[in-house]
């Protein structure tokens, strides 16, 4: 189903600048000194729209930095009065809803543990009726476009229209080079189910460092995401929260003009018709992988029955082993990424497994 609601485009909610929307500031609102010149040196790219700073933080574990509560709105004021900058803040319950209307906060954000409650969600939109004011939605920490979606419609329906989706990727349970898992399909999917639903990169917290920041920043630009979010510090070193992913504003300023804005579009007749022909060939292999797919699934059924008659389980975890480990050495020589081949050979062998314990259960072939 494709939601349809009055959501503005970014383009339209105010007097920002051209394409991408920049929302950059620290994860913490620290202290006043360390938002006013943070906020400074950020105004004095020329490239921001929006300034962020969490007052409240959800931390994962208790003990740690917990934000410094209402008095960091009342310095967010001072960013909007001092340099004429847009600011937004984290809510995760009514009452912090009900002070950041207070405080005229210009844009609230709902963070990725508060997404995964629909209680919560639901309080925040209650709370949010009736008001100008814009929302950003993070994607829940576990991969549930659904979650998503009806954060995002509970927001909706109580009339907001600047909305926006927040991409900061997934837990995953494996080790890998990212804090948050990008899954790039998930975001990818919420635009097409979501129609004219802009949605802003947060490269911060999928990389969880400062080093792959600009690539993950063009992979959402290349995507034709709407905006990047990015933590900045003025003093990362120092900072109370997420300390090793924020960028000084003059790194940030380097990463954002290094990024290339493409078109979504061309006109350009040549350009389409060889893209056309390109697009054609990649059809034709998509069918020749599903041919083949079907082929392999079907000897995997002729393996489950043979195992049935032989009394041996589905699964062969040493086999599995090899399986990826040489997928891996192949794929990798071919120039294919050891992230893809294992995602990839995942889902074949889920099928596999499930194709298998389905031959081995079925009436006709018990034995
Ligand atoms: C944040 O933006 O600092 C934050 C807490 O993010 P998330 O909800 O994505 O973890
Ligand atoms: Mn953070």
């Amino acid at each position: 189903m494709i939601s349809n609601y009055p959501i503005i485009p970014i383009t339209e909610w105010g007097e920002y600048k051209t394409h991408p929307l920049n929302i950059a500031g620290p994860c913490s609102a620290e202290s006043e000194l360390q938002i006013m010149t943070t906020a400074k040196e950020l105004s004095e790219t020329k490239i921001i729209d929006i300034f962020r700073a969490g007052t409240w933080k959800p931390r994962t574990r208790p003990g740690s930095f917990e934000g410094v509560g209402e008095k960091g709105l009342r310095w967010l004021q001072n960013v909007q009065k001092d340099f004429g900058l847009k600011v937004t803040t984290e809510v995760a319950n009514a009452k912090h809803v009900e002070l950041a209307l207070k405080h005229q906060i210009d844009f609230l954000w709902i963070g990725a543990r508060t997404t995964a409650n629909p209680f919560a969600v639901q309080e925040i939109a209650d709370a949010l009726k009736g008001c100008e004011q814009g929302v950003l939605i993070k994607n829940p920490v576990n991969s549930d476009i659904e979650l998503w979606i009806g954060a995002i419609e509970r927001i909706a329906e109580a009339g907001i229209t600047k909305i926006a989706a927040v991409h900061r990727g997934f837990y995953y349970y494996e080790k890998s080079k990212y804090r948050n898992m990008p899954q790039w399909q998930i975001p990818i999917e919420l635009k097409r189910r979501f129609s004219g639903l802009p949605i802003i990169c947060d490269p911060s917290h999928i990389t969880g460092n400062t080093h792959l920041i600009q690539e993950v920043s063009q992979q959402a630009l290349d995507l034709n995401f709407d905006g990047l979010m990015i933590e900045v510090h003025c003093n990362p070193n120092k900072a109370l929260s997420d300390s090793q992913q924020q960028l000084t504003p003059q790194e940030y300023s380097q990463i954002i003009n290094n990024l290339i804005v493409r078109l979504p579009e061309s006109q350009n007749r040549q350009f389409i018709d060889v893209l056309n022909e390109l697009r054609s060939q990649i059809d034709v292999m998509d069918d020749q992988l599903l041919e083949i797919l079907a082929q392999r699934m079907n000897i995997v059924r002729t393996i489950g029955k043979y195992k049935k008659e032989n009394k041996i389980t589905a699964v062969q975890i040493s086999r599995w082993d090899e399986i990826v480990q040489q997928s891996i050495e192949k794929g990798m020589c071919k120039g294919l990424s050891e992230e893809f081949i294992i995602q990839l050979f995942k889902s074949i062998h889920q099928e596999s497994i499930n194709t298998q314990t389905q031959v081995m259960n079925s009436e006709h072939s018990k034995n």
